[in-house]
This record gives structure tokens, sequence and C-alpha cells, in this order.
């Protein structure tokens, strides 16, 4: 068969995006129909991608650039439960890479395919789901090039490195280089269709799990190990990956992982892969460390702001459902003043005072602690309802600049001496200040802002407080993950395998 290229016709690369990450902990599960409204097909990618940085707007820039058509698939991911639901469903899966499959069959055939995963997917009956993927496409493409990009959240092993050309992944913690990591895929995608380049993939597992608050990629640990990436790319390597991996979800896949892409050089891969890998391994302590608890963390930081430290915002890092009252309680029992809560989760709260209450009324009602136990009692709050609506904004931070937001019910209640508290349908954690600026609440002049977030609000709102202060309240992703019960994880992956938990190190 005389090929494409020779024929000049334009390279054709396929584009699928299906990505999840999924807390395996909480206790509700993601199914087809709360995708399915936010599912996007065919070219019509390409026009929400235009929008805003993501790995697909950096294909299209290569694209662009070389002459090459990108031909729409399909992208899945976001829910209608973001926040508050677990385990995908095996009809879900099935159905979205079915839909996949299908894309591919009726618009081929293709030189490539690029797939925009996210790594930390958990799926019933499906343990290692971005293989999975890959391995379905697979049958239908055959052999052509699959390349695959990742969040750095991603939890994979050696099955992925077996099925896909190459592998990448993001670089950053808050993520800002997703369109970057789109550019380099998509540019040794067109390369290796052309014959210019030969991926070679070395995999590493170091077998190590860390919780997300210590996953900030401008501060060691995790900047030595970026560091240590980007020596090896100076020395020759195409890309050094590492996904620092997601800790909440059981899987056996679970923890960090090492990626290296190299044009035909397995020896090159190799070393670099081992070396980046032992790297890793031999930080395991730094990613230990204690985070102060609800009530001295609360404590200190009123003792902070006390001694002219403001704003000070407080990372509720654990919480991954958005309904906790563990930080809420304390700043009420401590006596906190002119802080704002960025968001407690409870619809029911929210349904309740739109049909009992209009904005200027005196309002007393408990929020929060509905979801799972380990959120905390709901908390009562008292105060006058200054908004009960929708919202409507664009984000202009680092994280996601340009996109439109849309909130269908927020509330929001001035509990008094400074004291704001927004209710919101679900996980909510503003990735800047426009989410409080819609409500007429500037940040800036707050003494506390509590979010839901562990490291991804840094990228703008390092800029706007005194100081970042994580606290590790009870929750479904703590910092000590001895706290949480697995049964899916290897019995050698540090802190949480059997063989650690035993050793009580
Ligand atoms: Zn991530």
């Amino acid at each position: 068969m005389v090929s494409r290229i020779v024929l000049g016709i334009p390279l054709r690369i396929a584009v699928a995006s299906f990505s999840h990450e999924t807390c395996t902990f909480v206790p509700v599960k993601t199914t087809y129909d709360m995708f399915k409204d936010f599912i996007v097909r065919g070219n019509a990618i390409f026009e929400h991608a235009k929008t805003y940085p993501n790995y697909i707007r950096g294909f299209m820039k290569v694209a662009e650039e070389e002459g090459a058509e990108l031909v729409g698939i399909l992208v899945a991911g976001q829910t209608s439960a973001t926040g508050y639901s677990g385990w995908i469903t095996l009809d879900a899966f099935d159905r979205i890479v079915g839909e996949i499959l299908d894309g591919l069959k009726n618009s081929g055939p293709f030189d490539g395919v690029l797939l925009a995963l996210h790594g930390a997917m958990a799926v019933e009956g499906v343990p290692k789901p971005e293989a999975e993927i890959v391995r379905r496409v697979r049958g239908v493409v055959g052999h052509i090039p699959i390349m695959v990009t990742l969040d750095l959240h991603a939890n994979e092993d050696h099955e992925l490195a077996e099925v896909a050309d190459a592998v990448f992944i993001l670089k950053t913690y808050p993520h800002v280089d997703s369109e970057d990591i789109g550019i380099i895929a998509a540019r040794c995608m067109v390369k290796t269709i052309r014959g210019e380049f030969k991926p070679v993939m070395a995999f590493r597992k170091p077998k190590l799990v860390t919780a997300s608050i210590y996953q900030a990629t401008d501060r060691p640990p995790m900047k030595l190990v970026y560091d240590r990436c980007r020596e090896w790319e100076a020395k020759g390597v195409y890309c050094a990956s590492v996904a620092a991996g997601y800790a909440y979800a059981d899987v056996p896949d679970i923890g960090a992982s090492v990626f290296v892409v190299t044009n035909g050089d397995r020896d090159l891969a190799e070393r670099a892969a081992q070396d980046i890998s032992d790297l890793i391994w031999s930080l395991r302590y730094e990613f230990t460390k204690p985070i102060p608890k609800p009530r001295e963390g609360v404590a200190e930081v009123l003792r902070l702001v006390a001694s002219g430290v403001r704003p000070v915002l407080i990372a509720e890092h654990s919480d991954r459902i958005g309904d906790g009252t563990h930080v809420l309680r304390e700043l009420i029992l401590q006596g906190a003043k002119n802080f704002v809560i960025g968001g407690i989760a409870d619809p029911n709260a929210l349904e309740w005072l739109k049909n009992n209450a209009k904005v200027g009324d005196y309002v007393k009602i408990k929020i929060g602690g509905w979801a799972h136990p380990i959120s905390g009692e709901p908390v009562e709050i008292s105060g006058k309802l200054e908004f009960i609506g929708s919202l409507e904004y664009t984000l202009v931070g680092p994280m996601g600049r340009g996109r439109r937001v849309h909130e269908d019910l927020v509330a929001l209640i001035d509990m008094g001496e400074g004291r704001h508290v927004i209710i919101s349908k679900r996980l909510r954690a503003p990735m800047d200040d426009q989410g409080f600026k819609a409500l007429g609440i500037e940040p800036r002049l707050k003494d506390i802002i509590v979010l839901k977030d562990r490291i991804h609000h840094r990228a703008f709102w390092d800029s706007i407080v005194a100081l970042d202060y994580p606290i590790d309240s009870p929750g479904l992703g703590p910092a000590d993950l001895t706290t949480l019960e697995y049964h899916n994880v290897p019995d050698d992956v540090y802190p949480i395998g059997k063989f650690w938990r035993d050793k009580k190190v």
C-alpha cells in the first residue's frame, strides 16, 4: 500500500478525551447519566477547546503549524456530580468508550490517535481503565501510533506503557501546562507519523503514594523531581514525565509513576526512568510531614491574623465532597470575625432557602455534614440572606482563564461581624476572586478566606493572600493516608500497603 504521506494527503489524527479523577471513598456511584449532558461529540470538541488552555488546544496549535487534520471524536469528563460521586459504573465506562470506538470506526482511516485522558479514573470491574481504553482503541485502529496525555494525578502502571506508543504528563500542580503538554504530544505524533521520530518509552513504578497536599510543584519535594526530569530532557530525553499519583482512589495501580520518551534511545530512556524513580523513592519521608488539625490550625490562624498577617487562606484540603464543617465550626467556636467560606455544599439547605426565604430575610439554618460521617456534624448558622440565585462569571486566574462559569443556585449568608458563608449545591472552591466578586464579596478585605482545595487555587490566590495555610480536617482526602481503609492496593506501596502498615514506620 502506498503511504498516505507519499501521496501528499494531510495527516489525519483522531482526538478523543475521557477523563475523571475518581475518589473511590465517596459512597455514590458515577453513572452514565451524570456524564451524558456534558459529552461533546465530533469536531464541536475543538470549538469548546479553543476557549481556554487545555491539551486539545495544544494539539490544535501543532496541527495548524504542521498542516495536519484533527478529527474530533468525543470529549467526556465533566459530570453533574462534581465532588460527590465515586466509582464509575462499568455501564458508563463501556458506553462512553463504545462511543469513542464508534466514532473512530465511522470517521477513519487515521494516521494516529491522540487521547487526552486523566489517569485517576476508577471503574468497577476495570482495574486499569486508561490502559483498557487504549487497548480497545488499538483494537479498532490497529498499528498506528496512539499517544496519551495524562494529568499529574494519574495512577498508572506498566500496562499503559505497554499499550500506548508514548505517554506525556503535566509537570505543574496547580496544573497550568496542559496546553504545553498537548503541544509536546502532538509534535511527537506528527514526527512519528512522518518517520522522523521513533518513540521509545521506559517505565518505572517507585511504589510511593502521596497525598495531594504535598504535591505542589513549585517547592520540594515535588520540585526536585521535576527539576530532575528537566535535567534529563536537557541531556536528550524528549519528554520525562512523572505522575505524582492520586491517593484517593483505592486501585491496584495507585501511586507515582515515571514515563520517559526518547527518540529511539532505549538505554537513555531506561537510565533516566530509573534515576527519576530512585529520586522519588528517596523523598518518601518528605511526603508525610504532619499538617495542623482544625482546632490547632484555626487557633494558629487567629494568632497570625491578630499579628497583622492577612488575609490568611485556609485550605481545607481534605474535603472532597464540599459539605465538611470542621473549619466552619472552629471559626465560630473560636470567635473568628471577618471571614468568608468559599462554599459549603448543601443542596437541601439551598432548596429550603429558595422556597422559604427571600433576600434580606433573617434566617437560621443547619448546613453541611450530610454526605458522609467524616464531614462532621451539620452546623447551625444564622444571619441575613444576602443573595440566593444563579451566578455567571468568567475566570480570570491562571486556572481556566476565560472559562465561563455558571452556577444555577448559590446562597450567601451574612452572619454579622464580617462573617460570610456561601452555600453551594456542590463542592465549590473558587479558583480566583470572581466567584466571590459575583456575590459582592471582596476577598482582599477579609482576614480569613476558606477554600475546599489543595493546591490548584494557589495559582491565583498566592498573589492575593499573605499566607496559604492548609488544615487537615477529617475528610476523604486527608494528608495522613493511613487514616483511610484501602482494599485494592499492593502490599508494598509506601505508606499504605500492608507491609508498611504492619511495620508501623
Ligand atoms: Zn490533577
